[in-house]
């Protein structure tokens, strides 16, 4: 049985618990990180790899409710809810449709939008001293076979354009020109020029290599058991590997945090937004861009050698099966936009749980009665994409610097 004592502990080695140890390891902190698994085995392994600030939206924009009651009852749609029981689910829908107003969705768009810039300045750099995690900004295409489907991306465009977030709106024939892989007639879409992709399992190797360069500590196969509370701290964290102590602790834990709620003595209504991505070889038109299908939501990312679709979101709670019907329904929908081969092989096949929060905002900051415990944790869709920036986010937290977003939208005392 090992002992421990480090500045920071961080539970969670995903997206955003390596960003947080990479950038409070660089920053001098004496960090170990743990996890119960692999380093960048949960959801960050097989995600697009998009970093695409263009895509700040929280899940409950306003607008929805129709919408998220026909997903409701309908298992072939791109986002769907399968009914249960479940006190959890209805608590959870309950405050998913509170926060499909207008106020809430600014302020959300907002501080994601900053995270998600912030971050992609630090993939920037990241993908200069590793060029093996492919960073590339080519910018992103939304494509649209419908009036709403263009509709719906201009939407997109009108509120991340005066953010800071540049875009134009593409008819037929400009789509058809940029991206000939596509399969015509389209009707339009929007090119967002900034944004950017690489491979997001190499991106947490990246930050664990920065976490060990700089003294850090991985433990692997390391589940946090408890948290030892006395008074307003955490006196020391028990692992399958034995007790650490640190002066501070960071939950990084994803869509596992839920079941660790009780631990952190919090309400923590984090569900898992199951989605699935294959891997497949080349297309003999192989897309030169990463586009999002918009009425299929389904997405679809060039690497060097192959090609990435991913889609779907399924409302479960920790259940990581393979529903082979929505395995289809990506690849039908990918069909309609691409030359995608009859007998399509599909290399790898992945399913990760997007840890979602009902207001679609991640909860970042300090525990309200416990001084020395943080969360990072609940980032919906966009973990990679503004993992980098809560690192930096959470960083400063520690360092009780003034924060570069509005906390309140974050706050993690909020459930
Ligand atoms: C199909 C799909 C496509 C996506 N595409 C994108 C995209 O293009 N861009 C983007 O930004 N986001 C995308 N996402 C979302 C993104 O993958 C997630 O938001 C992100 O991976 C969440 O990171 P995380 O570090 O919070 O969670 P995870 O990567 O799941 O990490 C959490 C870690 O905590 C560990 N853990 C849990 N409990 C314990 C415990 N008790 N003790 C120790 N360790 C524990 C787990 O083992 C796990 O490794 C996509 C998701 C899916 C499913």
């Amino acid at each position: 049985m090992q002992k421990k004592e480090v500045d920071i502990l961080v539970v969670g080695a995903g997206i955003i618990g390596t960003a947080v140890g990479a950038e409070l390891s660089r920053r001098g902190a004496k960090v170990c990180v743990i996890d119960k698994g692999q380093v960048g085995k949960g959801c960050s392994y097989g995600n697009a790899g998009w970093m695409t600030p263009c895509f700040a939206m929280p899940l409950p924009m306003p607008g929805m409710l129709i919408k998220s009651m026909k997903w409701l009852l309908d298992p072939e749609s791109p986002l769907y809810i399968k009914p249960s029981f479940s006190l959890d689910l209805a608590s959870w829908l309950f405050q998913f449709m509170k926060a499909m107003n207008e106020t809430q969705a600014k302020r959300a768009v907002d501080a994601l939008v900053v995270l998600s810039q912030k971050s992609l300045t630090e993939y920037e750099k990241l993908g200069q001293k590793y060029p093996e995690i492919h960073f590339q900004q080519k910018g992103l295409l939304m494509v649209s076979q419908t009036k709403a489907g263009v509709a719906a991306a201009v939407e997109e465009l009108n509120y991340v354009k005066n953010l800071g977030v540049p875009g134009k709106v593409l008819n037929s024939g400009d789509i058809q020109e940029m991206e000939p892989a596509l399969k015509s007639p389209l009707l339009g879409g929007v090119y967002f020029s900034h944004e950017a992709m690489a491979e997001p399992y190499l991106v947490v190797q990246a930050f664990a290599k920065e976490i060990r360069a700089h003294g850090g500590e991985i433990l692997e196969q390391c589940e946090l058991k408890d948290l030892v509370i006395s008074g307003d701290k955490v006196e020391k964290v028990l692992t399958s590997q034995g007790e650490i102590h640190a002066k501070q602790v960071v939950m990084a834990t994803g869509s596992w945090s839920k079941s660790l709620a009780r631990l952190m003595r919090l309400r923590v209504p984090v569900l898992g937004g199951k989605g699935y991505a294959m891997i497949v070889p080349p297309l003999e038109k192989q897309p030169q861009y990463p586009m999002m299908l918009v009425e299929k939501k389904i997405a679809i990312t060039p690497r060097q050698n192959s090609l990435r679709i991913a889609g779907t979101l399924e409302l479960v709670d920790q259940d990581f099966s393979i529903t082979p019907q929505r395995v289809e329904n990506i690849k039908k929908g990918a069909r309609e936009f691409l030359h995608l081969p009859q007998e399509l092989q599909v290399q790898e096949l992945w399913a990760g749980l997007r840890p979602c929060t009902p207001d679609g905002v991640p909860l970042i900051g300090y525990h309200k009665n416990i001084s020395n415990l943080m969360l990072a944790l609940g980032h919906q869709m966009l973990g990679l994409q503004s993992g980098a920036g809560t690192g930096l986010l959470v960083s400063d937290l520690l360092e009780g610097k003034s924060p570069f977003v509005d906390l309140k939208v974050l706050d993690v005392n909020r459930f």
